[in-house]
């Protein structure tokens, strides 16, 4: 993304061949339906500080205790993202530099368990994150992992089940999150449980973030020991992770970030972290995540009136997870005929079964300015798409005349 025109100049001239793919890629992104849960359009702020010279600056260790020296600039950078964090969050100590939201949940293992301890956490097929015990992820290779789940009935956190097995396991840590969980959790509930059996309780808040920061979703901050997070959803801030605590864990979490987990802190990312937060504590960003809620809210509605099941029957976040075996598709058929029409999305599980179905996320199309009608029309898009109606030129046609009315970044538009 070109965010001065010297920048893009300087890449057009010299290296065009990546410049032509950069401006594909911000095409790509114009032309379609950005569903991806987890995905935004970050501000042109946020590019900038991101595409800044502090990118050149090593600075391994935190502010006023750096293994660099010349690190007096962004230390101040680093100072104003971590008050920024606590006050928007609520939270006695802040670390802003894991690199990812998987960074931050490494880091949170690594400040509170040890290699072999058990933990409790949402199971791989409900929802859990990779980082939740996959055996392909540091986290299923070092811990014992149990996987809890939802109700067949509702699609809710079975909370009976989480006590049943944490009494039984006796873990050292319950992880709550979920890559696809379009409720709230009941922290106070995790809280209590993790309490009877006197487990640690980490929250992997890396969707909800944002609608806490907004307004829009309850805090897990006053409930969990560390709350892990990504600061590039819903929050709307460069990629990367983030983590909170309570003062009395804050030199423990520190020292997992680093030394322990990594090296230097990306101070060009850091500072856009800062950008960020600063955005996220205007009125304007809760008003957009209320919109984000209202446009899930209408998509949900619009997708059921195409005939597809709602997931726990509608959402109180940002996304939407719907199973399309009625049309008689599977995730994976079902994403490709949306991809082929223009509208990009995941597939996920069901938390029941072993099929899978499909996540929608409205963080991106609602930073566009999409509202509510908007939303009715791309649940008949998709209806439309995953019914193979009509012609997919056609529709494609139609996809892109929508999204290229709510240009992500008018400037290059
Ligand atoms: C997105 C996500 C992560 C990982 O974030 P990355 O930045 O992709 O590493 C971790 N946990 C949950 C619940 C997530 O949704």
């Amino acid at each position: 993304m070109p965010v001065t025109d010297t920048a893009a100049d300087a890449l057009t001239r010299q290296d065009p061949e990546i410049a032509g793919i950069i401006l594909a890629e911000t095409r790509r992104q114009s032309a379609g339906l950005q569903l991806i849960a987890a995905e935004n359009f970050a501000s042109p702020a946020v590019l900038e500080a991101l595409g800044s010279p502090l990118v050149n600056k090593y600075a391994e260790g935190y502010p006023g205790a750096r293994h660099h020296g010349g690190c007096e600039v962004v230390d101040m950078a680093e100072r104003v993202a971590v008050e920024r964090a606590r006050a928007l969050f609520g939270a006695e100590h802040a670390n802003v530099q894991p690199h990812s939201g998987s960074a931050a949940v490494l880091a949170a293992y690594a400040a509170l368990l040890a290699p072999g301890d058990r933990v409790l956490a949402m199971g791989l097929r409900e929802g859990g994150h990779l980082t939740h015990g996959s055996p392909a992820n540091f986290s299923g290779r070092w811990f014992e992992f149990t996987g809890y789940g939802v109700r067949a009935d509702t699609g809710l956190i079975d909370y009976d089940r989480v006590r049943e097995l944490a009494l039984d396991r006796r873990p050292r840590a319950i992880v709550c999150g979920s890559i696809a969980y379009p409720r709230h959790p009941d922290y106070a509930r995790f809280r209590e449980i993790a309490d009877e059996v006197d487990a640690l309780l980490i929250v992997d808040a890396a969707h909800p973030i944002g609608l806490v920061a907004g307004g829009a979703a309850p805090s897990p901050v006053p409930y969990a020991d560390v709350v892990c997070a990504t600061t590039h959803k819903v929050l709307r801030g460069p990629r990367g992770g983030m983590l909170l605590c309570g003062g009395r864990l804050g030199d423990r979490v520190d020292r997992a970030v680093f030394p322990f987990t990594q090296g230097g802190a990306q101070m060009h990312t850091v500072a856009a972290k800062a950008v960020a937060f600063g955005e996220a504590a205007t009125p304007a960003f809760a008003a957009y995540v209320r919109q984000v809620v209202a446009n899930a809210r209408a998509l949900a509605a619009g997708l059921a009136e195409q005939g597809l099941a709602v997931a726990t029957g509608g959402t109180d976040t940002h996304l939407v997870v719907v199973d399309v075996t009625g049309l008689g598709l599977d995730g994976v058929r079902a994403r490709g005929r949306l991809a082929a029409a223009g509208i990009v999305l995941d597939v996920c599980g069901l938390g029941h079964g072993a099929s899978r179905g499909l996540r929608l996320g409205t963080a991106a199309v609602t930073t566009q300015g999409m509202r509510e009608p908007e939303m009715a029309r791309v649940a008949a898009l998709t209806g439309a798409a995953l019914r193979g109606d009509g012609d997919v030129a056609r529709l494609r046609e139609a996809v892109a005349e929508l999204a290229l009315a709510f240009p992500p970044y008018p400037a290059l538009a």
